[in-house]
């Protein structure tokens, strides 16, 4: 039993909230291999990040405990669905016509509004995600060990953005199937 009813991990904790949590990110794994940082019981492939004002730093989590965390299941579940769908656009991502590297060494992509920075971390690669005017820049995490896992998580972060970051024109819609 995962979510709050099971009461394990740090459903059980007294000193993590277990309400007001908003999703700031989603990442496909790409396959099962981490544990919900939530229950610490379930193993996910589909990683809701979950952040609280109350609580430091984000926990990637499973769709049953981020639906309780943010007090809304539906609209869990439709991120985690949305994942699961776009899985094979996903995979294609990094070789779709459009990337480019810039003077820097940054693999860039521009399309459909959204402006695509692949940029290298010491031995990592991370990549963060803006759509001019919105001022405020997503970040994948910057742990990825090769070009194309970073893009594929930018590939996430940009349909993230798509359904929970608010359109100056409703009329619109800003992204195009790749
Ligand atoms: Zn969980």
């Amino acid at each position: 039993m995962h979510g709050p009813a099971g009461g394990r991990g740090k459903w059980a904790s007294p000193n993590v909230p277990h309400r007001g949590w908003r999703c700031v990110n989603i990442e496909d794994l790409g396959e099962t291999q981490m544990t919900c940082e939530m229950c610490e019981s379930q193993a996910i492939r589909f990683v809701h990040y979950m952040e609280n004002d109350r609580y430091n730093g984000p926990l990637a989590c499973g769709a049953v405990c981020a639906g309780h965390m943010e007090s809304d299941l539906a609209r869990a579940e439709a991120r985690d669905k949305k994942m699961r769908s776009s899985s094979s656009r996903r995979r294609r991502f990094p070789n779709r016509a459009g990337w480019k590297i810039n003077a820097k060494g940054n693999h860039v992509l521009r399309a459909n509004g959204y402006r695509i920075t692949v940029f290298r971390k010491r031995i990592f690669w991370g990549a963060v995600v803006s759509r001019p005017p919105v001022d405020t820049p997503y970040f994948t995490r910057e742990k990825f060990s090769t070009v194309e896992a970073a893009k594929m998580a930018a590939f996430d972060t940009m349909s993230f953005m798509e359904e929970h970051v608010p359109k100056l024109n409703p009329f619109r819609s800003l992204i195009q199937p790749f």
